[in-house]
């Protein structure tokens, strides 16, 4: 999925504009803890185009000077995007900041789309030619706060996407690998591709440095999502949290299984949390790797121990499972692919209604299900709807009376019946017409 990033000095109203660009970030389907809502990253839609969207100037670069922050944000902008939105202030005119920003657009070779805003009137059109000086063509006026000018915005903006961004559709699993810098995502990564056979492509790449990277395990075919994210060092990277989490955050989008890597030397921190937490939202496949466990002293309940603490900080993903590895000693290394074979498989499991609806009439009749208010909840009918992560809608009276501990009732019933280890499922109540 091609990624647009919006580079501009403060207040030209960039938050505005991806505000208005970006739908739904994903389905929140519960609440998680310990993920906040930054909006700094996004999904788009436009006509039948998806794209990830960044607003850079969410991306808080330190306290340095205010030129060597915006010139920090568009060389993001740079690494990140296929298409840059160059947003300037047609109220206040060109500015130095502007021309500095420009500068730096020039010599890259991301398409550049000019949007000059705070145009809320056709008698301010004129106040657009000046910003032709800046040399990325034809200017599009727009107004964020009248949302005058964004259709044709979008229109000069997927105009540009790189060919063959939009269907990377292949045989092969996906997976991302994340996690805080130095769990040492970087060395697991190559631990594994040591083991495997790499597919070397011959497709061209993107414009942004997001390369994937495919190996060959037992005959099936994984992609690595954006490896050059996992091995990226650098200053801005590593100290700019919200960077490096909206980088991890779009890995995730782009893959059917996460790897959430934690470091046994150092625990379970709050980053761990809220990019664990995406993935659960995202539903995604995730298995929890615990890395370095080489370094550990250990006794014979560590892993007990370190396990539980993982189930009590990670509530919500009781269904991932725990691997103990050492990308340094190769410890366990070796059984990843498979897991994340099987976690796939699960993830794309479908059972059949008839059988679904057996497990389901079973769970009632050994707990009836809950009343309120004297009115007893009824499930007529229980269907499978989708794969990735399975979503299954049960048809009954009234979708109130399905209490959340009921749901996890009947999830751990299917659970029980069907191998839908490293999933989240989806469980929807419908009123039936
Ligand atoms: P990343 O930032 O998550 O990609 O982490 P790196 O892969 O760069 O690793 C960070 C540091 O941890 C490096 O010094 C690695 O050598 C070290 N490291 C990585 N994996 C292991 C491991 O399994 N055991 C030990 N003892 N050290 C490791």
């Amino acid at each position: 999925r091609p990624t647009v990033a919006i580079v501009g000095q403060p207040n030209v109203g960039k938050s505005t504009i991806f505000n208005r660009i970006a739908g739904e970030r994903i389905s929140i389907v519960e609440d998680t803890p310990g993920v906040t809502r930054d909006r700094i990253y996004a999904h788009g839609s436009w006509l039948g185009h998806n794209f990830n969207l960044i607003d850079t100037g969410g991306i808080e670069v330190s306290d340095e000077p205010f030129i060597k922050q915006i010139t920090d944000q568009a060389e993001i902008a740079i690494d990140e995007a296929d298409v840059i939105v160059f947003m300037v202030n047609g109220k206040q005119g060109m500015t130095d900041a502007d021309e500095r920003v420009a500068q730096l657009l020039y010599r890259a070779n991301t398409p550049v789309v000019l949007a000059v805003n705070k145009i809320d009137n056709p008698e301010s059109r004129a106040d657009i030619y000046d910003f032709y000086a800046l040399g990325f063509g034809d200017p599009y006026p727009i107004s964020g706060s009248h949302g005058l000018g964004i259709g044709d915005l979008l229109d000069a903006i997927i105009k540009n996407f790189p060919e063959n961004a939009e269907n990377t559709d292949d045989d092969s699993i996906k997976f991302s690998v994340i996690g805080r810098p130095n769990v040492g995502k970087s060395s697991l990564v190559n631990a594994i591709l040591g083991e495997n056979r790499v597919i070397v492509s011959d497709v061209a790449g993107t414009t942004r440095d997001a390369i994937d990277t495919k190996f060959e395990n037992d005959g099936q075919e994984y992609t690595i999502v954006d490896t050059a994210g996992i091995r990226k060092r650098g200053k801005v990277y590593e100290k700019t949290e919200k960077y490096s989490v909206m980088r991890a955050m779009r890995a995730i989008d782009e893959s059917d299984v996460t790897l959430m890597v934690l470091n046994a030397e150092e625990g379970i921190r709050e980053q761990d949390k809220r990019v664990a937490g995406y993935a659960h939202e995202a539903g995604k496949g995730v298995i929890i790797v615990v890395n370095k466990w080489d370094a550990l002293k250990k006794n014979n309940h560590s892993q007990q121990e370190f396990e539980a603490d993982i189930r009590e900080q990670f509530q919500y993903l009781a269904y991932a499972p725990i691997i103990f590895v050492s990308a340094t000693t190769k410890q366990h290394v070796s059984q990843l692919p498979s897991l994340i074979k099987r976690v796939n498989e699960n993830h794309q499991r479908r059972i059949q209604s008839s059988t679904l609806n057996d497990v389901i009439m079973d769970a009632i009749a050994i707990t009836p299900t809950p009343t309120r208010n004297g009115k007893r909840l009824r499930i007529y009918y229980v269907t499978q709807v989708a794969v990735g992560p399975p979503t299954i809608v049960l048809f009954v009276n009234d979708p109130e009376l399905l209490h959340f501990s009921y749901k996890r009732y009947l999830e751990n019933q299917i659970r029980k019946n069907f191998d839908f280890v490293g999933t989240p499922i989806h469980l929807i109540a419908r009123r039936r017409k």
